[in-house]
């Protein structure tokens, strides 16, 4: 679906410069999928694949992440994923508050356009933009909060998982509620 909204929001975020972030950039990381999913995930910037490519979690955590949409019989084609900031941050350091305050009123009005029922934040960084700014990730994931209609909840980023094997067996079952939550949204 390509509307006037849609192309004016993206055409903005391609010559963007509203943070530093602009200088260090090959291709703003605009966000992919179905823009009338019910479900949406935010993670936290572009790595390097995602920043030479121009897609949100195309390398190896993107690949976890497809693997696991897979276990939940979802694909990207039926989710919307978009990060707090479009640009990579150097050496894949933390993005800076300023530079999050800067990008975030695009991802708003991404999810604004697609009124998502679902949004998953990935990983502590967006937890903390979305949901609140003393979410702890391994204290909070799993916890669901609702959001001017919308419910919203924290799992592990899948870098995360990457590093920690340990971590897999609770975001199975953040999965299979995000799953359970999705399925009842359809119905
Ligand atoms: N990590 C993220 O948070 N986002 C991406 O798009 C890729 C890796
Ligand atoms: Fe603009 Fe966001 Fe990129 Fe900063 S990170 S330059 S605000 S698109």
């Amino acid at each position: 679906m390509n509307s006037p909204e849609w192309e004016a929001l993206e055409s903005e975020c391609a010559s963007c410069a509203k943070c530093g972030l602009a200088q260090e950039r090959s291709r703003v990381v605009f966000g992919v999928g179905n823009r009338r999913a019910k479900l949406m995930f935010v993670g936290e910037g572009p790595g390097y694949h995602e920043d030479q490519q121009g897609e949100p979690f195309v390398g190896p955590a993107g690949q976890l992440l497809d693997k696991m949409l897979a276990a939940i019989s979802l694909s990207r084609q039926d989710v919307y994923i978009a990060n707090v900031v479009k640009c990579r941050p150097p050496n894949n350091r933390d993005p800076q508050p300023a530079e999050m305050e800067a990008c975030m009123p695009y991802l708003r009005t991404q999810y604004a356009l697609i009124r998502p029922g679902i949004i998953v934040c990935l990983g502590r960084i967006s937890a903390g933009a979305l949901i609140d700014k003393s979410f702890r990730i391994t204290r909070d994931r799993g916890k669901w909060f609702e959001r001017k209609g919308v419910a919203i909840t924290a799992t592990f980023h899948p870098a995360a998982l990457l590093r920690d094997d340990s971590k897999k067996r609770s975001a199975w079952e953040d999965f299979k509620e995000i799953k359970r939550r999705f399925d009842e949204l359809l119905t």
